[in-house]
């Protein structure tokens, strides 16, 4: 693939070495988040040509706290993309979970059920590594562009403008990956006619902390009570991610640390309330819950990846690990392209990429119908929710089906 460049120094860019400019590129990745710089260290680690272009700088990119849980397929690209030293060394496995209602309390083994288990390691990290990993390979970042349009996906010779400080740019491609995320402007440039999108809107939110303080146990506790869903995560073994669920239209701002905690307390077991170690929140932000789906996930030659094309709500641990089995098969169509020439993978691409993501929709969809409590939910429903847990603390079969969609479906 013929490829030409002209080097310049550009101010506006956050990096101070010198940056090249691209004007024609194999892949065109718009966004910057693990979706995005995943693929392109994959394409790169098979001789393929990327150019991202991120909205943000890179700092921003890093400073948003998210997902912590990784399944197995995620740890595996991240190692097939040369990216996993510090995962392997500092990540925690994590063989199974708990489950919490009211004071009581049982534990999915991972591990006993499906031979396998995740890895508890922070979004923040894995963007970390890739950053470094595209960096050290000269990989072409660019931050803060604005106004990406994509032009002629549907032809073959789609191209991309953007802006850097207010300076118009073009590249050539052959084909663009949307990686910018729910409110990026891949999946828009996607025509309605063409589209198809299914959604639902929770009726509550997460208001999540993230605090220098020992988690309160070695595994995740996803806790459901009267006064609503709590998960107690981590990142570290001296930092936690405390969530509780929350109403839609509250401020992060109006939660004091000690009114989190006391919160956090009244909605996990007695003897998890007691051993909680609390202390200033270092982060505060509460997060609306979606299911979205968009169909076809493929126009012509854009491709749409992760949050771009889906949402799940965050109760599943599914948003990143579903984003990562996107950019698999995004990944291996190209590859198979440019190694043979074959377009199967591509041209399979959606229907592949949307069998796997409807069943995380769905696990996504179940386990937070199950914990959460909804405002127009009757005695009966919660009845409901009670029985379905005494169900899957006492049957092997229901431990079975929840540890494997938990660990992550095969790609
Ligand atoms: C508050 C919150 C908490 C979450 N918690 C969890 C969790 O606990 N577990 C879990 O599995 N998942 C969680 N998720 C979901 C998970 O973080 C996402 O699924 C994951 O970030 C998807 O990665 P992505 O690269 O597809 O999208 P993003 O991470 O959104 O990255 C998209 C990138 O594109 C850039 N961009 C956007 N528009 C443009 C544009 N026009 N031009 C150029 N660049 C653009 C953005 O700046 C961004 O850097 C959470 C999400 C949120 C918002």
């Amino acid at each position: 693939m013929s490829k030409r460049r002209f080097a310049l120094d550009h101010k506006a860019i956050t990096l101070s070495v010198k940056v090249e400019m691209f004007v024609k590129t194999q892949v065109v990745i718009v966004g910057g988040g693990p979706s995005g710089l995943l693929l392109s260290q994959l394409l790169h680690m098979r001789g393929i040509d990327s150019v991202v272009l991120e909205r943000r700088t890179k700092d921003y990119v890093l400073g948003r706290i998210r997902a912590g849980v990784l399944e197995r397929g995620l740890t595996d690209l991240l190692r097939e993309a040369g990216v996993a030293d510090r995962m392997d060394r500092e990540g925690f496995p994590h063989h199974g979970t708990l489950i919490s209602y009211g004071d009581e309390m049982f534990r999915i083994n991972f591990s006993e059920h499906t031979g396998h288990m995740v890895t508890v390691y922070g979004q923040t990290e894995v963007t970390r590594d890739l950053y470094e990993a595209r960096e050290r390979s000269c990989g072409a970042l660019l931050f803060n562009v604005d106004h990406v349009v994509i032009q002629d996906a549907d032809s073959d010779a789609p191209h991309v403008t953007y802006e850097i400080a207010g300076v118009s740019h073009r590249i050539d491609c052959d084909f663009i990956a949307g990686c910018d995320g729910f409110h990026g402007v891949s999946r828009a440039t996607i025509p309605y006619r063409v589209r198809s999108e299914y959604e639902k809107v929770y009726p509550f939110g997460w208001l999540g902390v993230l605090s220098e303080t020992p988690p309160v146990n070695d595994e995740l506790i996803y806790a459901t009570s009267p006064a609503g869903f709590a998960l107690c995560s981590m990142r570290n073994s001296n930092l936690s991610r405390y969530y509780i669920q929350c109403s839609v239209d509250e401020d992060a701002a109006n939660w004091s640390d000690d009114a989190f905690w006391a919160e956090l307390k009244r909605r996990i077991p007695a003897a998890q309330a007691d051993a909680l170690v609390t202390g200033p929140s270092i982060e505060k932000s509460i997060a609306p819950l979606r299911s979205f789906v968009t169909e076809p996930m493929q126009w012509g030659r854009l491709f749409l990846c992760g949050d771009a094309a889906h949402i799940v709500p965050p109760t599943g641990a599914k948003g990143l690990n579903t984003a990562a089995s996107d950019v698999h098969y995004l990944y291996h169509g190209l590859r198979q392209f440019y190694e043979t020439g074959i377009s199967d993978g591509i041209d399979a691409y959606s229907h592949k990429a949307l069998a796997r993501v409807w069943k995380a929709e769905r696990f996504s969809w179940w386990f937070s119908s199950l914990l959460h409590r909804y405002p127009d939910q009757t005695a009966f429903d919660i009845k409901m929710q009670i029985a379905e847990l005494e169900f899957l603390r006492s049957s092997p079969a229901a431990q079975k089906a929840m540890a494997e969609n938990y660990v992550g479906l095969p790609y």
